[in-house]
């Protein structure tokens, strides 16, 4: 292999942030969360033809499977994907949680919770050209946490409010402009286009070192894998990666976790109403139940997924735990401890105990505080031990992985930048 000097140069500057070394980009790396991208999708999308270039690179390029965090939720995951770390370093465990400082329920989408620099921010810091893009405007200010938005090299914003974008705020103005495109709404599959496109408007003008995209799993909620919805998003999505592939990009997808069906045979969703149930055992206003995949867009899956946490009394810990294992649908019941071990989680940001559900079944609260009116296709969701197994994309090959070891989706930074030649 030839090394020019200037690739020498750039072999050996490194980023270090959360004890992992990332090499400086000799091109620009696009790193993308196709969220709720169960492992099929891609796959049955190429088998029908509708995405050549992911076809191309199932052959040409490293088509892998990673495991995503557990809760298989979206906050968590994207935080891990951009910092290298699991929930217990980063601190983001749900969309939302029981803080028990202040005794609310909150959102956890504030940087306050974020306890990890991102690798976005590093490479900010030693004066990359940082690009973030999310679909969904949630997410943005926990990916941009640390990036100057005033100095030149850093810019970030959300699909969803694309409009409001002012230089002071994102590093940006004009977006729609730029893209080419009205903001879409955010319940569509133009919202996830949008991010692309923006991606590949920002590779043509402003050419960022690191690029993290962040899409929406709108359609993977409603549609099955090799679906024509499903296919005709994915063969969407397809085109743009043939165009930053073009553009000289290492191009790196992943998701933030699978997606599974959560419905009976007549199309009802599955589910188990903890809170109801711990009620009716214990009294109301006992037992503390949290669904933490709650967030303020639960339309498209009622705030049902397959993972709850819960508070209560101590002495209550032990029969709770036997009398929940043996409900029908619930899959694993695990103490605080045993949870944190396993998923490495934060335990100050979890309940004394986890519960996970069965593979089509759903955790709710109660019944009267799930609003289903917006469910118009049969329940599909995510958040448990089966939504774990996601792609692990790259469109040029990899070298050097230990096979031995677990990938993880949150190695994507790790692979793209270290294991790509
Ligand atoms: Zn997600
Ligand atoms: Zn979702």
């Amino acid at each position: 292999m030839h090394f020019s000097n200037d690739d020498a140069l750039a072999y050996m500057k490194h980023v270090k942030v959360n004890d992992r070394r990332y090499r400086w980009p000799t091109r620009p790396v696009i790193a993308v969360c196709i969220d709720g991208s169960h492992p099929g999708y891609v796959e049955q999308a190429v088998a029908a033809g509708a995405a050549p270039f992911l076809a191309r690179v199932l052959e040409e390029g490293a088509f892998l499977e990673a495991e995503g965090v557990v809760p298989t939720f979206t906050n968590p995951n994207n935080l891990s994907i951009v910092t290298g770390t699991p929930p217990a370093v980063h601190g983001i465990c749900g969309n939302y949680f029981f803080d028990r400082e202040s005794g609310e329920e909150v959102m956890m989408n504030d940087p306050r919770y974020l306890r990890a620099p991102t690798i976005l921010k590093a490479f900010h810091d030693a004066g990359a050209g940082v690009a973030v893009v999310t679909a969904k405007d949630k997410l943005r200010l926990l990916l941009c946490d640390g990036l100057d938005f005033r100095s030149d090299g850093a810019l970030g914003f959300s699909a969803e409010k694309a409009d409001e974008a002012t230089l002071a705020g994102n590093g940006i103005e004009n977006v729609p402009d730029l893209v080419g495109m009205e903001v879409p709404p955010v319940y569509s599959a133009e919202l996830s286009e949008f991010v692309l496109a923006a991606a590949v408007r920002l590779m043509e003008t402003r050419r960022p070192d690191v690029t993290y995209l962040s899409t929406t799993d709108y359609i993977q909620h409603k549609h099955a894998p090799g679906t024509p919805v499903a296919n005709a998003f994915y063969a969407m999505m397809d085109g743009y990666f043939d165009r930053l592939d073009r553009l000289g990009c290492t191009v790196a997808l992943t998701a933030d976790h699978g997606m599974n069906a959560k419905h009976g045979a007549g199309g009802e969703p599955n589910v188990i109403y903890l809170q109801d149930l711990l009620d009716g055992w214990y009294g109301i206003g006992e037992v503390r139940v949290i669904l933490p995949i709650t967030d303020p867009y639960v339309v498209h899956h009622g705030a049902l997924g397959s993972y709850a946490t819960i508070y209560l009394d101590s002495e209550r810990l032990a029969g709770a735990m036997t009398r929940l294992a043996a409900v029908d649908g619930v899959g694993e019941v695990l103490t605080r401890e045993d949870a944190c071990a396993r998923f490495e989680l934060p335990p100050d940001r979890v309940g004394d105990i986890v519960v996970l559900s069965e593979q089509d079944v759903t955790l709710g609260s109660g019944v009267a505080k799930h609003d289903l009116s917006g469910l118009s296709e049969p329940l599909r969701s995510h958040g448990g031990l089966f939504e774990q197994k996601v792609p692990f994309i790259l469109n040029r090959p990899v070298t050097g992985l230990d096979p031995a070891k677990r990938l993880r989706n949150f190695s994507l930074f790790d692979v793209a930048l270290n294991h790509v030649e």
